[in-house]
């Protein structure tokens, strides 16, 4: 079979010499090989500015003068020519290194299902941190050769953008996506109709398109009802992401799960593995047994097959953030299935039956553990939290016996890697040191790393950080309709010689973007010291829907644009990858406040400790599993305190201690003649040589393979004609 179904398309008019550019920029491989992006930059670098970084825009926009002038240029072509050749060596490589170690799997295809994939900003087709975990995922299976394909959904509006007002609310605008600048590829068959499938929903059939995104040599499918034939509202059900409407959302599900499976026919797959990111896709398994059953098989004996090839990973650790449906609607959206499976609404609504306080309730999480034998959450300690939260379904066992794993996630190196620290690794770690990023020892070397080489690179971060974001101000500023107080709670102010602390993440109310804020004169006081001053950088989106995460954002921005903060609180607007990429390279220090044990992993702390940043962070999640003494700084301890109030009290009085009393003296204290901090310089490397090899993604897709898919894929197939 080939790797993907479409092929870029020829619609640039490129000089002959570089024409290949347009091929380049419809695979995503781009996005995580450093060198790619500066083959579009140095034809012309504002430009690719102010495209945000989307080669498919930049070429459609450049100038033939700018194309002509690196076509004469022997240095441009030469690279150009380096890169083409990795890009080829990359992509037809016939010996990955999934396909050396087990040669006799590489014909068994792994499904990976995911609501949203952050794959980079110009496909807005992510919210957050799910999103970004399963875009890592499939770069790093594509660096390891896995022979993986992923499921998911075009947005056509995308997610939303985010403005601030001047009294600090969150607008959401939707922006429809111009299809033209997207890297999305139509699925070509022989037969146009047969880019569509069809799926029931109540009283008719929506027919659902299928896109291609090549992401390295993984393809990724999104599904898209915008078709022609659908009624206006269907044509919508897959516009946004994430609506709190449930008749949509559960549509949009039964599109993701069954019309997934039948997409994934349709194209020729019979996947070994079936692997769900989130609850959401597992309509996967009903959809699955279905087709054994129409195909002739017994739905009990299917359904062993389908449990021992099903993986699920649960990244919810509060039961209120499960995904559930009244029975109702299950009534009303799924009637039709049982009696085509041959069994009874009772049996069918028993495998997901959440009998809860607010009543019945048809959980996807509870669907999904029932019908995977591989499970995991996603780091040790929201092991222990989901072992105890589905306790109830095993009860014959006791709670540490709950069949429940945990892989702690991990992020895509090169991905998050500034530029300049990749080639300083490659210098000190060696020409090789790409394909050992997961080996402990291979970081060790981190500590011959030259102190004043790695401070000048962090210095060039936070220069670029800032000269950015004040870029940013400039541009709102001259756009006009800001209150002048909006520039300076936009970064006009800031100072790129001051100690900076980031926090950027969704303003989910359990994230406690405002610990910070709690005794705001204790805060101020340590931020304006003319001697030791600190910045801090807040970004963050809110559900549009969710009003206490909207306060949550109005309350920081209230204090932001304080004059007695002197501008050295900031509050970024639209968070996105771009903008992470930006704080998590540029900052000094990465705060994480959530309430334990609510945040299940985090990933954002990861994706700064690999580059040198220092992260001070609640003992939750990952963090619990990575700080250990000298890397960083956790606030709080490793319990839990039940009372949420006292909790705060706590965390906030060890959150001012450590600050006042450890990071700010020991980033001012102690430099050296050119102002380098000694221990500080300690600290970051210990974070690097440590947090690197444990928290890239290339450990987390190898466990991945070791614990569930391996095991998956011994179960042999069903036949399905
Ligand atoms: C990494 C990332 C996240 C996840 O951050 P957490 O630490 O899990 O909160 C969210 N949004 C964006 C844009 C990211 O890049």
């Amino acid at each position: 079979m080939p790797l993907f179904h479409s092929k870029p398309p020829k619609k640039f008019s490129l000089p002959h010499r570089v024409n290949r550019l347009g091929e380049l920029a419809y695979n995503l491989w781009w996005t995580w090989n450093l060198d790619s992006q500066r083959l579009f930059s140095r034809i012309d670098p504002i430009l690719w500015e102010t495209v945000d970084h989307n080669p498919v825009r930049f070429l459609r926009k450049v100038e033939r003068a700018r194309l002509n002038a690196a076509t004469n240029n022997r240095s441009y072509l030469d690279f150009y020519d380096r890169v083409m050749f990795a890009y080829d060596q990359y992509i037809n490589k016939s010996e990955t290194w999934f396909s050396i170690n087990y040669p006799h799997l590489v014909n068994k295809p792994i499904a990976y299902f995911s609501m949203e994939f952050g794959l980079h900003e110009t496909l807005p087709i992510y919210a957050g941190g799910l999103g970004v975990l399963s875009g890592d995922h499939l770069a790093e299976a594509s660096d390891l050769g896995f022979p993986l394909v992923a499921v998911g959904f075009f947005y056509t509006q995308g997610y939303f953008k985010q403005h601030i007002s001047e009294d600090g609310w969150q607008e959401a605008h939707y922006i429809s996506q111009p299809f033209e600048d997207l890297p999305v590829l139509p699925v070509l068959n022989d037969d146009v109709s047969s880019n569509t499938i069809s799926v029931e929903l109540p009283g008719r059939e929506v027919l659902v398109r299928m896109w291609e995104v090549h992401v390295g040599r993984v393809p990724l499918y999104l599904l898209d009802s915008n078709v022609e034939g659908n009624t206006p509202s269907d044509r919508n059900l897959s516009a946004r992401l994430y609506s709190g409407d449930l008749e949509l959302r559960i549509s949009q599900e039964i599109l993701l799960g069954v019309g997934g499976v039948r997409a994934l026919r349709c194209l020729g797959y019979n996947p070994a593995v079936w692997h769900m990111n989130e609850g959401h896709s597992a309509f996967i398994s009903l959809e699955r047994a279905r087709e054994a059953v129409e195909a002739g098989h017994d739905f009990k004996e299917s359904l062993n097959v389908i449990c021992s090839t099903n993986v699920f990973t649960t990244h919810t650790p509060v039961p209120a953030g499960n995904d559930e449906f009244p029975l109702w609607i299950i009534d009303k959206y799924l009637a039709g299935l049982w009696q085509q499976l041959g069994i009874t609404r009772q049996e069918f609504i028993d495998i997901a039956l959440h009998t809860s306080p607010w009543g019945e309730q048809y959980s996807m999480s509870i669907l999904a553990l029932r019908t995977s034998n591989g499970r995991n959450a996603v780091s040790e300690l929201h092991g222990n939290v989901a072992r105890k939260m589905w306790h109830f379904l095993w009860p014959e066992r006791q709670e540490e016996d709950v069949p429940i794993i945990h892989i702690t996630n991990g992020v895509h190196l090169s991905k998050w890697l500034a530029r300049r620290l990749y080639h300083l690794y490659e210098r000190y770690l060696g020409p090789d040191w790409y394909n050992h990023i997961d080996e402990p020892e291979l970081w060790d070397q981190a500590l011959n790393i030259p102190d004043e080489q790695l401070w000048d690179v962090r210095r060039h971060l936070k220069r670029k950080l800032v000269a950015y974001m004040r870029e940013r101000a400039r541009n709102q500023w001259i756009a006009g309709g800001v209150h002048p107080v909006q520039i300076v709670a936009a970064g006009a102010l800031l100072d790129p010689y001051v100690l900076t602390i980031g926090f950027a993440r969704r303003f989910a109310p359990y994230k406690r973007a405002d610990l910070i804020l709690r005794d705001v004169d204790r805060l101020l006081k340590i931020i304006t010291n003319t001697h030791m001053p600190v910045q801090i950088i807040f970004a963050g989106k809110s559900h549009p829907d969710h009003e206490q995460g909207k306060l949550l954002i109005q309350n920081v921005y209230r204090i932001v644009k304080k004059s007695e903060s002197g501008g050295r609180l900031v509050f970024l607007e639209d968070y996105d990858m771009n903008l992470a990429r930006y704080l998590i390279q540029g900052v000094d220090v990465w705060l994480n406040t959530p309430r334990r044990p609510n945040e299940a992993s985090g990933t954002s702390g990861m994706k700064a400790a690999i580059n040198g940043v220092l992260n001070f962070s609640v003992y939750d999640g990952w963090w619990r599993e990575a700080y250990n003494g000298m890397n960083g700084w956790a606030i709080g301890g490793d319990y839990d305190i039940e009372d949420p109030d006292r909790q705060d009290e706590a965390d906030a009085a060890s959150l001012y201690d450590l600050l006042e009393k450890e990071i700010v003296p020991l980033y001012y204290r102690d430099v050296n003649i050119e102002g380098m901090p000694i221990e500080w310089m300690v600290r970051m490397k210990e974070s690097i040589r440590t947090l690197s090899p444990q928290f890239g993604n290339r450990r987390m897709l190898k466990e991945y393979l070791d614990r569930l898919y391996l095991p998956a894929m011994k179960t042999d197939r069903l036949d399905i004609p």
